[in-house]
């Protein structure tokens, strides 16, 4: 029998929230033994063979950290030699390795892991923390992913959840989740803003509700902007302390950096309340004579916003992009919602406030909001959300993140779905071969703003066979990319010409996102879009 309650998941680079929308229309969210809501997104391999997950893993992060994962979000659905993951290796203390098709790959102890399999192992511990609660079995899960995360990340994502053994009802964008949280039952009209800064990533994103319809207006965000670099700073600021008391650089001690790295962020939480903290770290390392060199460091909370204020300029920068991509002033938002734990930080309202002239409504839990929501989109896809609450969301507008585009002549990029066309979404357009008697034509497909192809990131392709020999310019193939309300790509094509349908599902693959080569590997002269007929190169133009 199915379940008529629903899970909704916020998979978070630090943490994750369960929260369950049960039949009489309620949620609520979901605690372990301790009461704890938020459950660290990390896992341990322990010596005696056990895997520990969130808070006893966590725990393990400094005993342990060579066996211990964390901010798994970041390498999810990247591929390996990408600048992205080649970035954040170094600062990882567990080991990373490339595995088939560029797959990034833990390797702690005697296992071999994906990252996938990382993040099922955290979905699966939140979903039996609900089943406790529920006392019964919740397989139907919401599970949130940040707006702008690319095809190959939303289709890793559904697949930790496949691997944990739970039913994926969908895959929303967790600032939507947020704003379902908060709008729902709302019957006026409102355009809200979703500012989201959590520990690894940072979201903004345009909406307007109304009538339970949530239209996303604009959204952007980087998925490498959060609290952990603001603890990074911290940890900085007192690695140079260190280094003035007692001369000495704790850059090579790893351990040391774990253990700063730890406190700087429990610093960084306190000064969200208090002005200021005395921080003392004994043993860090040892001087002559094995003496201990121990920190004394005060931290103040206007020290701490001197070491960060830029990074909280950049996502003020951020919101004026979303603003501008949403064709609205900042005046025109009526709501200022915050999500994630970073948003509690004195900096953050400020300067939100200040941009938008208009203080953030802080009645929301900023950690659990986006499960809530998560849970209320998962009811409304059951039908299991009353009627009584207020306005039910038939209709769950979103947006592309990036422009979606194939390769044509020269290089270049046919857009297909531009940068924030709502979703679920069809286009499709029609090319023509690109040299004589072609009988095949390979259809590359990239995301990204730029003209040229390989400037953007490669998303995959698909290669149609037996087109009718014919010059060029004559045969006729139409391309459609179809974006499903998860957000995943299909792409097919049809030979329109000799009236023989042939598609195929696009597949997405692992790419080096740095890399150019996505072009004309094969010899295969790239499609052609009709528009640019004109401008038609030769043989050896399309090669290049
Ligand atoms: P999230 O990814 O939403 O769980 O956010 C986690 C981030 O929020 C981490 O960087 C935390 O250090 C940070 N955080 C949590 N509580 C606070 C607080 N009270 N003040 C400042 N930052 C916080």
């Amino acid at each position: 029998m199915t379940s008529r309650l629903v899970l909704g998941i916020d998979l978070g680079t630090s943490n994750s929230v369960g929260a369950i929308h049960w039949e009489d229309g309620h949620w609520s969210v979901v605690s372990d033994a301790h009461d704890k809501t938020i459950q660290p997104s990390v896992l341990s391999f322990h010596p005696n063979g056990s895997v520990l997950v969130a808070s006893a893993a966590r725990k393990r992060r400094l005993v342990d950290p060579k066996n211990t994962i964390y901010s798994a979000k970041r390498l999810i659905g990247r591929p390996f030699s990408s600048r992205q993951v080649q970035e954040i290796i170094p600062r990882l203390s567990y080991r990373v390795t490339e595995g088939p098709a560029q797959q990034v790959m833990v390797s702690v102890r005697n296992h071999l892991l994906s990252v996938s399999q990382v993040s099922a192992l955290i979905l699966q511990h939140i979903e039996k923390l609900a089943d406790k609660v529920a006392g019964q079995h919740v397989p139907q899960v919401v599970v949130t992913v940040p707006a702008n995360f690319n095809e190959a990340q939303r289709a890793a994502t559904r697949q930790a959840a496949r691997l944990a053994g739970l039913d994926v009802l969908r895959i929303i964008n967790e600032p939507t989740a947020a704003a379902l949280a908060y709008g729902h039952g709302m019957d006026e009209s409102k355009t809200i803003l979703v500012y989201d800064l959590g520990g690894g990533t940072f979201d903004v994103t345009v909406l307007r509700v109304s009538r339970g319809i949530f239209e996303v207006l604009g959204t952007a965000g980087d998925t490498h902007l959060g609290g952990d670099d603001l603890d990074e700073r911290l940890t900085e600021a007192m690695v140079e302390a260190f280094m003035q008391q007692h001369h000495y650089d704790l850059n090579m001690n790893e351990m040391a950096i774990l253990r700063l790295r730890s406190v700087a962020e429990k610093a960084k939480c306190t000064l969200s309340d208090k002005e200021s903290l005395a921080v003392h770290v004994r043993e860090l390392a040892y001087g002559p004579g094995g003496i201990s060199l121990d920190l004394e460091y005060r931290a103040t909370r206007d020290r701490l916003e001197g070491l960060v204020a830029d990074l909280v300029e950049r996502t003020i920068g951020i919101c004026d992009e979303a603003m501008t991509l949403a064709q609205l002033r900042t005046d025109a938002v009526d709501e200022i919602v915050l999500v994630g734990g970073m948003t509690r930080m004195p900096l953050v309202q400020r300067s939100v406030t200040s941009f938008f002239s208009r203080k953030p409504v802080t009645s929301i839990n900023p950690d659990e909001v986006v499960a809530v929501g998560a849970a209320i989109q998962g009811a409304s896809l059951l039908g299991t959300l009353p009627a009584s609450q207020g306005h039910v969301p038939s209709l769950l507008l979103d947006v592309t993140p990036r422009t979606l585009a194939v390769a044509t002549v020269g290089g270049f990029c046919q857009i297909l779905i531009p940068r924030n066309a709502q979703i679920p979404t069809e286009h499709t357009r029609t090319f023509t071969t690109g040299a004589d008697y072609q009988t095949a034509v390979t259809i590359r497909v990239c995301q990204g703003e730029h003209r040229r192809f390989e400037k953007n990131v490669m998303l995959g392709e698909l290669r149609l066979e037996g087109l009718r020999p014919a010059p060029r310019g004559e045969v006729r193939i139409a391309v459609t990319f179809e974006i499903d309300s998860d957000g995943l790509l299909k792409v097919s094509a049809r030979d329109q010409d000799s009236g023989e349908i042939q598609s195929a599902a696009m597949r997405v693959v692992a790419v080096d996102e740095d890399n150019d080569s996505a072009w004309g590997t094969d010899g295969q002269p790239p499609l052609v879009d009709e528009d640019i007929l004109g401008q038609l190169p030769d043989d050896e133009g399309t090669r290049s």
